[in-house]
Order: structure tokens, then sequence, then C-alpha cells
């Protein structure tokens, strides 16, 4: 049977897909500019999108130039990706409330929980995602929150033609095309969309587009897109089997990296994949009313070592070693793969400019290959 041709959305169509989504109820939310970066939130239409801008990462910095091309998505990150949209920083997960008689009642907030359609999603983010599932949704307990929230997420991928200085994700395995977990996925080329569909949802909103046939010169020309992005990613995570950093706890280099880190938490806030939090109550001005609050934590917080009243990391380094040793190896003991897709936000945003890369290969050993 011969293979169907695939589809094109062409550049001034790429509308009519955000209005079929605002049509099914989704709200939109896409990539924009704010602040000089890009970060994904609310928007109306293609005008919101980030159209001409590129950003320039290496450790420690992070710069969007506009370059006046016509491309919406010729740009690797910023510094979310869709973790604040399923996971918030701040989350009210019950109230507990003292009636007339003295009662306590422990109440679940009602949420109206609308259903979100992502545009703009990169291969790096879909697997995190992946991720966030696994530990949300997949594990003895479900998270009820997330899982409504992500029952109603419609994801559009955008398969990346352009790569930052601190994307790795070729060498996680996580990219830099789209493979799986969208509903549909965009190749951009000059005058439109190459589109492929994912799941059945995509299905139905594909079968509405005005899509044409792509021609042999755009296949080529994506396929050449592609190949041109896994070259620009110089920088590779060697791989790390189970134990092999957990082993090297006396290597110096631990203490080098803790003269440099900050104990900030900047790496873990951006880091799509990491999930600490702490738990706390809120009492209520008037006293019969509390608030058990659940707030993004970082285990380069103080707090976050403490447990029944001992400091179980009392330094940065065993902090950090907490951060790199979690995330690369025994991660692949709880989720069955590392914990990290390659985003390289751990380095952009690090205020110390620690290269996490260089340093886990480092400590790895790929250095002395
Ligand atoms: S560890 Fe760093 S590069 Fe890896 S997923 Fe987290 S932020 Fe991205
Ligand atoms: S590695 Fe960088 S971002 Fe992470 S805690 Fe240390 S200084 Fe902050």
């Amino acid at each position: 049977m011969e293979e169907p041709v695939p589809s094109f959305l062409l550049r001034a169509d790429l509308s009519v897909l955000l209005k079929l989504l605002l049509d099914d109820g989704h709200q939109l939310h896409g990539p924009q500019v704010r602040d000089h970066a890009i970060v994904y939130s609310s928007i109306t239409s293609i005008a919101d999108l980030p159209s001409g801008y590129q950003d320039q990462q290496k450790p420690g910095y992070y710069h969007l130039d506009s370059d006046q091309n016509t491309r919406l998505f010729h740009w690797a990150n910023g510094p979310q990706a869709l973790k604040p949209l399923l996971y918030p920083a701040r989350e009210v997960l019950w109230q507990a409330k003292r009636d007339a008689n003295g009662a306590i009642q422990f109440i679940i907030p009602e949420q109206s929980i609308p259903k979100v359609a992502v545009i703009g999603v990169k291969s790096c983010d879909l697997a995190a995602l992946k991720l966030q599932d696994k530990h949300f949704l997949e594990g003895e307990y479900v998270d009820p929150g997330y899982q409504a929230r992500r029952k109603g997420l419609f994801l559009v991928a955008v398969n990346c033609s352009y790569a930052a200085d601190t994307c790795f994700c070729v060498s996680t395995g996580d990219g830099p095309s789209a493979e799986s977990g969208f509903d549909l996925a965009l190749t951009e080329l000059n005058e439109g969309f190459l589109i492929q569909v994912g799941s059945e949802k995509g299905l139905s909103v594909m079968d509405r587009l005005p899509l044409i046939d792509a021609t042999q010169a755009q296949l080529t020309t994506a396929y050449e897109q592609g190949k041109a992005v896994k070259e620009m990613q110089t920088r590779r995570l060697a791989p790390i089997s189970v134990g092999q950093l957990n082993n090297q706890r006396e290597h110096p280099q631990w203490q080098d990296i803790a003269e440099r880190c900050l104990a900030c938490g900047n790496c873990t806030m951006v880091c799509p994949t990491c999930f600490c939090h702490h738990q706390s109550d809120e009492l209520v001005m008037k006293g019969d009313e509390s608030q058990h609050i659940r707030e993004w934590d970082s285990c380069f917080g103080e707090s976050h070592g403490e447990l029944a009243g001992f400091q179980v990391r009392d330094s940065i380094k065993t902090r950090y070693q907490q951060w790199m040793i979690h995330k690369l190896d025994s991660w692949q003991e709880q989720y069955d793969r590392s914990g990290c897709t390659g985003c390289g936000r751990c380095m952009s945003w690090c205020p110390a400019e620690i290269d996490f890369v260089a340093e886990a290969n480092t400590i790895g050993g790929a250095d002395d290959e």
C-alpha cells in the first residue's frame, strides 16, 4: 500500500488551527516574549507568538535576539516548560474549617479546571511531561489536581529547527523532533507547517484543517532542517549507569562545584522534571479556618534536608550531590530512565554558570575516556 502524502498547513492558516481549538472549548497557551525571555502563557491569536525571535544561551546566560525572520518557533526554549501548567508552584490541597459546634471539617476546594491547548511544545518538554505523568499519575497514589489538568490538555508540538548552545536532547534521546506524546506535531518551514497527527483528538482537529499535500521539496527541506539541528548540538551528556555517580561521592569535583554553587535553587525551579515540594498549613485570620498548601521546594534549601529534627544534607556539596545523583543516577531505578531530558535550562539560569553536563561528565568519568 502506498504511504499517504504528508499534509501541509500554510502559514496563513495557522490561525484556523487556533480557532478550531478555541471552538472546541480550549483555552490557548503558547510561547510569547515577556521580560526578555520566551515564556508560555495565555494567547488569543498568532500575533501573540514570538515571531522572528531566537535565543542565545550558555551557562549563566540567556539573551533573545529578534532576527526579523518570519518563523514563530525558531528558538530553543525559555525558563518554563509545561510544569507550571500541570503542577502549579503553589496550590491549596485542602481546607480545614471549624463549624458552629466546634467540629472540624476537611474540604477539598472545588476548582474549575479548563481544557487547555498548548501550542509550540518542544520534544524535551514532552519527554519531561511523560516523566511527570509517571510520578503524579502512575504511582500508588494519583494526584487529583494534576490528573484533572492533564485530562484536558491538547498538545501541539513543534519540532526544533534551532538548538541553543545549552541543548543536549540528542544525547538523552529526547529530541530534537517529537516522536510521541502529542496530539499534533508541526515542522515549521518558511511558508508553513508540515503536520503530523499523534492521537484521536489530534485527528479530529486535523480533519477540519484546510490542508494541502506537502511537496517533495518541502519534505526534503524538513529532513535537512532536522539533520542540521542535530548537528548543531555539540554538547553531549555521556551515558550514566545506576550507581555510577553515587559511587563517586568522594570525587574532588563535588567540592569544586560546592565552592561555586550559591544553593539558590534556580536549577531545580526551571527543571521540567523536578517535583520536590513542601507542605504547610496557613491559618486564616479569624482563627476558625486553615489552608493546607503545597509549594515547590528545592533540594538546595536547608529546610528540605531536615528530617525529624535532623539535617541530613548539611552542606552545599551534599545538596548538589542530591540534585545530580538523583536526577541522573538513582532516578533510573525509580522511573526506568534518567530524570534529565536535555533541555539545558539548569545551566542557562544558573547564576554561578555551573555547567551541569560538563560536571556530570567529569564526575562520571566520561572525560577520562
Ligand atoms: S537537569 Fe537540567 S537539562 Fe536536564 S531536564 Fe532538568 S533543567 Fe533540563
Ligand atoms: S547549581 Fe546554580 S542554579 Fe543550581 S543551586 Fe547552584 S548556583 Fe543555583
